[in-house]
């Protein structure tokens, strides 16, 4: 039996033969599969403003995947889609890239590696993972005890309402 995984899907740029975000997360997921990952689920595909130093808007996704993959073969798997996908490494975060993919939870458990951390360090307060995973892993748990991404997704709408950004 394969792990099972919550991976979350970002773009920025333009892609030279797919086009528009969307299309290249579109094309990420065939990516997914043509490397032998299989998406079990997919989530909406929703526009988010950009963080960070780049000022372009973000198009992101969720997708449950099963593979054999361990988390850091998988990571170097997804790290291989985003090179094909043309992105290059400037050693800067969240700077402009035509595919971003991350490891939001693993069904199995926590997971630390040197470069890997699962679940996601940063996902509990990000909008543009939790609400595009809702309608595919709403029960989710963070084994951390962080709650199930419903909760999360939630607890973070609320703090929102008595914050505005
Ligand atoms: P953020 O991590 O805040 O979403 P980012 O995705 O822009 O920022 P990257 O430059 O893509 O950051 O990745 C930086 C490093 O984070 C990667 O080289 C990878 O080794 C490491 N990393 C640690 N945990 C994870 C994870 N759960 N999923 C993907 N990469 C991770
Ligand atoms: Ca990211
Ligand atoms: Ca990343």
């Amino acid at each position: 039996m394969g792990e099972r995984y919550l991976i979350a899907l970002g773009s920025n740029q333009r892609h030279v033969r797919h086009g528009a975000p969307e299309r290249v997360l579109t094309a990420a997921l065939a990516g997914l599969e043509q490397a032998g990952i299989r998406v079990v689920r997919t989530g909406p595909i929703v526009r988010s403003a950009p963080i960070g130093p780049s000022h372009r808007r973000y198009a992101n996704s969720a997708a449950v995947v099963e593979t054999d993959l361990r988390p850091d073969a998988l990571l170097t798997a997804l790290k291989q889609i985003e090179r094909a996908f043309g992105r290059t490494q400037r050693g800067q975060r969240w700077s402009s890239r035509v595919l971003d993919l991350d490891i939001v939870l693993r069904r199995g458990g926590a997971w630390s590696s040197p470069g890997l951390t699962v679940p996601h360090i940063a996902y509990r307060t990000r909008d543009f993972v939790l609400a595009p995973a809702l309608p595919i892993a709403a029960d989710w748990r963070d084994p951390l005890g962080g709650g199930t991404i419903r909760q999360l997704h939630r607890r973070l709408k609320r703090a929102k309402a008595i914050t505005p950004a």
